[in-house]
């Protein structure tokens, strides 16, 4: 189809903002050492991959996704440890679950609040739905600026505050009095954002029961299995029974919730590698704080945020030498010159090191 159809016929189909928006981009990686997404470095011993071929070979895929997802749901709920009287509800990945929280919170006016700095799907969930986003910028030291928060909590009312615990692409987290006093101050629905709970020294999860309209959201993506998509929402039963009603029916494959459950049957293969991931992180937090020019700043995250001297020329210089990383410097004013390290393998992150000393 050319262009020009597009435009005479078909454009004027498609929302005026949504063609002004540019489609979320995925960096080429190819042949280059992939550090710019906060994905587990380490695959499963071959043993266990033969096995879980095995697995997914046998699937019937020719009947629509079933109790399967029960069993995947009830191993979450146990792996997580949730407390008594909280549901689940299953995503493909937690971006899926953003949007269903748009969708379903879309009443006349409402408005979804988060820290910026942040994950760019809060504002683009809102932005896709039609909904009002408001960012409330962090302090300068990347921690929440808790009057700015109470103050625009109080402004707008919104419907949904996203927390990120841990922060991407800051990689701290908040400290939880100011938690506290913003979950309080709440109109609406809090969501805690665990992604990278994997590496993190706190998690909410043992305040999830004493408020009802605080929701739990974690992933399986950065524990090991950012291509299999699973993602889940954990909170008050009649609160997710709601949003569960906004959620295609087969959001998840067959082929994705055996895999997790797979992963989850092997869980401690995955927690052996978060717990080198974060002994890597350590040493490189030591080796980055010792190069001259370089900022990094504490992570409980499986990523490390840095100010260089010149984010361009170190993205660019680290690139050519075969390592790629997330330039953030244009997400936001507060980032200026900064770029996202993921935490690789030990031969990654020595790589890495040499690539950003050489490109300072
Ligand atoms: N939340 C945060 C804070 C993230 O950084 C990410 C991805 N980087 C996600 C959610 C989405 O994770 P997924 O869709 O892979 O589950």
């Amino acid at each position: 189809m050319t262009d020009a159809i597009l435009s005479e016929r078909l454009r004027p189909l498609i929302r005026q903002d949504i063609q002004s928006m540019q489609a979320y981009a995925v960096q080429d990686a190819a042949g280059l050492v992939k550090l710019d997404a906060m994905e587990n470095p380490f695959t499963l011993p071959p043993p266990l991959q033969a096995e879980l071929g095995r697995r997914l070979g046998a699937l019937a895929l020719n009947r629509y996704p079933g109790p399967r997802l029960d069993d995947l749901r009830e191993a979450l709920v146990r792996h997580a440890n949730l407390p008594e009287g909280c549901a689940l509800m299953l995503g493909n990945g937690s971006d899926e679950l953003i949007s269903l929280l748009a969708m379903a919170c879309d009443v006349p006016g409402a408005a979804i609040l988060a820290p910026v700095p942040g994950f760019v799907m809060y504002a683009m969930s809102a932005q896709l739905q039609g909904l009002r986003f408001i960012g409330v910028d962090l302090r300068p030291d990347f921690q929440l600026d808790e009057a700015a928060m109470l103050n625009a909590i109080e402004r707008e009312r919104p419907s949904i505050i996203y927390l990120a615990y841990p922060n991407n692409p800051t990689a701290g987290l908040w400290d939880d009095a100011v938690i506290e006093r913003i979950v309080r101050a709440a109109p609406g629905l809090v969501v805690i954002d665990e992604a990278y709970q994997p590496f993190s020294s706190r998690s909410y999860i043992d305040r999830l029961a004493s408020h009802p309209h605080v929701l739990l959201m974690r992933t399986l993506s950065k524990f090991g299995l950012a291509g299999v998509r699973i993602g889940y929402l954990a909170g008050a039963q009649p609160l997710i029974a709601e949003i569960d009603k906004v959620r295609p029916p087969y959001n998840v494959s067959v082929l994705n919730a055996e895999a997790a459950l797979f992963a989850l049957e092997h869980a401690d293969v995955y927690e052996a590698q978060a717990a080198l991931l974060r002994e890597q992180r350590a040493g490189l937090m030591r080796s980055l704080a010792e190069l001259p020019g370089v900022q990094p700043w504490p992570s409980d995250a499986n990523m490390i945020l840095v100010r260089v001297p010149d984010a361009a020329r170190a993205f660019a210089g680290m690139k050519q030498r075969g390592v790629l990383v997330k330039n953030v410097s244009k997400m936001h004013s507060l980032l200026v010159n900064c770029l996202r390290l993921t935490v690789g393998t030990p031969e990654e992150n020595a790589r890495m090191l040499q690539a950003l000393q050489a490109s300072l």
